[in-house]
């Protein structure tokens, strides 16, 4: 599955956060009885109220929603790219992630040392940015000779050495390729790090939350990725309480949903994810597939050899479902529909697969 690595400079709460989400995942195991959860993976379920509403008219016992991986690397400190610290072992593992979530500083707390001095989020920022750029650089620039080489008796190849080139001009004006929204077709053999999506939490103080001044403009440092506000003492706090608790405690600082739940909801966006439905007696899922996932590709998420004997898949989008009351009532007025293996899946869909095993 795809999974987002979280790095931070020292002392920005980033292991409150991940002890956090570790305790979040734990919850979950519950509810996946196979899943093998390492010490350095944390898991988040994606928040989604439609799941309720369908495990009520399907009079389901139990509700699983689409999760959200997050791998804790741990290392980055200035001079990674270089290999100071862990820096070596550091890309290694941000190399094997599918998105970068930045874990940034905001809180003030005189008993709690800042790496650089005091606390200020955009030199944070670009310090980050700036090794992962440094190494891209040292990766493109090893590549080069041999793109050359490959280039004078391979045309094909000539579109890789020129993209390469273009993208060291964005490294070098101290952009990520993400962030240039550089075009990474040619680029993919390379796995540059600047080329994954990033997204970024702040970790403010709690009367920080309802800043939205602040919050406008630390948004606005790391546009066009997308932010997520919270304080990483709070979510280690939330995590122990009741549900009821946990609400009280989220308003009491002008709260309506936790960090960690933000950050899972943001965290499927930046993947490119979306979910489909399926309900029964026995549960209500959201299955995890990419955006532009057909069918049959859809199928295949629950298990490849409906994959393989797809035939075809009822759906009813989960609004029509809504309007309509019962799977049965929707099929009486004609909205659910029989998909074939062509059919690209929408967000929300409800679907029962036919294949053949
Ligand atoms: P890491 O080095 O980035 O993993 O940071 P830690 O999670 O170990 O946090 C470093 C220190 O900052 C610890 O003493 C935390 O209790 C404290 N800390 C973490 N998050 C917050 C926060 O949101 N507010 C305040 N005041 N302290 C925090």
């Amino acid at each position: 599955s795809l999974s987002i690595g979280i790095v931070g400079l020292p002392n920005v709460g980033k292991s409150t956060l991940f002890n956090a989400l570790t305790k979040s995942a734990n919850a979950l195991a519950a509810n996946y009885p196979f899943a093998t959860i390492e010490p350095n993976v944390g898991i988040v379920g994606v928040p989604d109220d439609r799941l309720a509403k369908l495990a009520e008219i399907y009079d389901s016992a139990k509700i699983l929603p689409a999760k959200v991986e997050f791998v804790d690397i741990a290392g980055l400190v200035k001079g990674a790219s270089e290999g100071q610290g862990r820096g070596n072992q550091f890309l290694a593992n941000i190399r094997e992630t599918d998105a970068i979530c930045q874990v940034i500083r905001v809180f003030t707390d005189p008993d709690v040392t800042h790496v650089d001095g005091g606390v200020e989020p955009g030199r944070d920022i670009e310090t980050i940015n700036t090794e992962l750029i440094l190494a891209d650089m040292q990766t493109i620039e090893k590549a080069i000779p041999r793109l050359q080489k490959e280039a004078r008796t391979n045309k094909d190849r000539k579109a890789t050495l020129e993209a390469a080139e273009a993208a060291m001009k964005v490294l070098d004006g101290g952009t990520t390729l993400y962030a240039a929204g550089t075009d990474l077709t040619d680029l993919r053999e390379l796995h540059l790090l600047t080329a994954k999506p990033f997204l970024y939490v702040f970790n403010l103080d709690a009367d920080e939350l309802v800043d939205e001044e602040l919050r406008a403009r630390l948004s606005a440092i790391v546009a066009p990725a997308e932010a997520v506000f919270l304080d990483a003492k709070i979510e280690s706090e939330l995590v122990e309480l009741s549900d009821e608790e946990a609400l009280e405690l989220l308003q009491s600082v002008g709260q309506s949903e936790s960090g960690l739940s933000q950050l899972a909801r943001v965290g499927f966006e930046t993947l490119g994810l979306q979910t489909y439905l399926t309900a029964g007696p026995k549960e209500t899922r959201a299955w995890t597939i990419k955006k532009g996932a057909t069918a049959p590709e859809a199928a295949g998420v629950i298990h490849t050899d409906f994959q393989r004997g797809f035939i075809k898949a009822e759906v009813i989008s989960f609004a029509d479902l809504m309007e309509a009351g019962s799977v049965a009532a929707a099929r009486s007025v004609g909205k659910a529909r029989i998909e074939g293996k062509d059919y690209v899946m929408r967000d929300g869909d409800v679907v029962e697969f036919r294949f053949n095993v």
